[in-house]
């Protein structure tokens, strides 16, 4: 059941009761927070924060208890509050926890699996202020989906550092699979996604993709799609690898925009045929997003998401030296830069409301290098979890491209909403999680290849400079990270069944059958 408070401000009292608050945070921009790591979550008082939501932005106190916001008021005595915990925020900005709802852990793929599993994955993510993840479950086909994503299950169960989710991926439609549709949305995977790309292993075709975009409305689920045309891209593929171009650098020109445009218009005019939502995932060039506009002029619901390296990184990196340009192989591949001044006004704008990171770590030395004598077998995917916010946060926030509350928006309540986590998740508000990210502006980093918080040999983003870095996470009132270090505990995080997907949440009405 959806939750219907609203944040609200609760009367201080008077209560004169000894105080017994103990306090674990020194002043706001030193931080030198006191907390007891990766303790269970009693009554946390919150001092002068800055929180921002999606809708506001205000100086207020936040009262945790039992993992919950209970309450939010412009001052909460703590003599009222018998033996809380006191975090002193005055100087930071408060957040909404980051919900990134596009990671690969521990996944098997193209003769790799990803060295992130589903504890390294979540420790980066709560140390970059991450406290929720969507990960997807990918079936083999002839395999029930059932079965698959009881596979995911027994990777991730106890070894989450924050709360977790599952997309499923629907690899191939048959009657089993609309058998089974229903029933793994009555245990809380309500999100598919389906590839156009991968042609002969994850892709279906238009026929198959119709059928899932009918069956998952039929039982409140929303499709996503890896919109890149499969059949362009082996086309170009062999080409390319037949003239000798065996370089990193000719994934790219495997990989044009055009071949994502057309995938991308493709599943909007399925979509709009089978009367269902949809949802692009990493939504990586202008083309693409003009096909979004299209559809969202003429009122389709379509919904978009980008990432952090179709934002701030550019095809230039396939031209490093040597093989140094297959840390960056993923797909779609990074673009031309002039893609990047759109993708972030489509986010302003309202035409794409997610930035999630596609986070698929391989290591250069031993697995991206198994595609050194053709691009074809580079493992595809770089690392980002533990980097997302932090780049948001900079290049977004703080380099004036967005609002503190657009921050929220996109990393946080957009996806919640869409995913079905809202309102226990998302946001802050009276009854939600307290799933909260501290930022202290004035704190400066870089991102290195060294100090990368993921589990691989580089770093997609080395040299990045950050302005603002998160000095506490609380992931339902338990600190699970201070300066970056984790405090928490790998089996804290729990599974999230979430809700059916409802279009009226975005003012759209509810999809009528056929
Ligand atoms: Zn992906």
């Amino acid at each position: 059941m959806k939750q219907t408070k609203k944040p609200t401000t609760t009367p201080t009292t008077k209560s004169a009761k000894k105080s017994k608050a103990k306090s674990i945070a020194k002043s706001g921009s030193d931080t030198a927070m006191k907390s007891s790591a990766g303790s269970s979550s009693g009554t946390i008082l919150i001092k002068s924060g800055a929180i921002h939501t999606a809708s506001d932005s205000f100086r207020a106190d936040l009262l945790v208890e039992h993992g919950k916001i209970v309450q939010i008021a412009a001052k909460i005595d703590t003599n009222f509050c018998h033996n809380a915990k006191v975090i002193n925020a005055a100087g930071l900005d408060v957040f909404p926890g980051g919900i990134d709802v596009h990671t690969h852990f521990e996944l098997p793929f193209m003769g790799a699996v990803s060295p992130d599993d589903f504890s390294s994955g979540t420790v980066a993510a709560a140390c970059g202020g991450t406290t929720t993840i969507v990960d997807f479950v990918i079936p083999s086909r002839g395999q029930r989906i059932t079965e698959a994503a009881k596979m995911w299950h027994n990777k991730a169960d106890g070894k989450c550092a924050v709360d977790y989710g599952f997309h499923i991926a629907l690899v191939e439609f048959n009657d089993q699979v609309a058998k089974d549709i229903p029933k793994v949305i009555a245990d809380g995977v309500t999100s598919f996604k389906c590839f156009l790309a991968y042609k002969n292993a994850l892709m279906v075709d238009d026929a198959q993709l119709l059928e899932i975009l009918y069956h998952a409305r039929e039982n409140g689920a929303l499709v996503s799609v890896h919109a890149e045309n499969g059949d362009m891209l082996t086309f170009l593929m062999k080409h390319l690898l037949e003239s000798g171009n065996t370089a990193p650098r000719f994934h790219s020109e495997a990989h044009p925009a055009i071949a994502e445009a057309e995938a991308t218009h493709r599943a909007i005019v399925l979509a709009s045929m089978a009367a269902a939502p949809l949802y692009i995932v990493h939504m990586s060039c202008n083309e693409a997003l003009e096909e979004v506009k299209i559809a969202r002029s003429r009122g389709q619901m379509v919904l978009a998401e980008t990432c952090p390296q179709y934002l701030l990184l550019d095809d230039e990196l396939y031209n490093q030296p040597g093989f140094e340009g297959a840390k960056w192989v993923m797909s779609p591949p990074l673009r031309h830069f002039s893609n990047q001044d759109p993708l972030w006004e489509g986010l302003r704008d309202g035409f794409v409301q997610t930035v999630a990171t596609d986070h698929c770590s391989f290591n250069y030395a031993t697995q991206k290098k198994m595609g050194k004598e053709k691009f074809t077998l580079i493992p595809n995917g770089i690392p980002g979890v533990g980097d997302r916010m932090n780049l948001l946060y900079t290049y977004g926030v703080c380099r004036g491209r967005f609002s503190p509350n657009q921050f929220a928006a996109i990393t946080a309540t957009n996806p919640a909403r869409i995913f079905g986590m809202y309102p226990q998740k998302g946001t802050i508000a009276v009854g939600s999680d307290a799933d909260l990210v501290f930022y202290d502006p004035k704190k400066k980093g870089k991102i290195t290849d060294k100090n990368t918080l993921h589990n691989v040999d580089y770093s997609a983003y080395n040299n990045f400079e950050l302005d603002g870095l998160p000095v506490l996470v609380l992931s339902r009132g338990v600190v699970v990270s201070k300066d970056q270090k984790f405090t928490g505990d790998t089996a804290h995080g729990r599974f999230l069944k979430r809700q059916p997907f409802t279009p009226s949440d975005w003012g759209f009405p509810e999809f009528e059958g056929f």
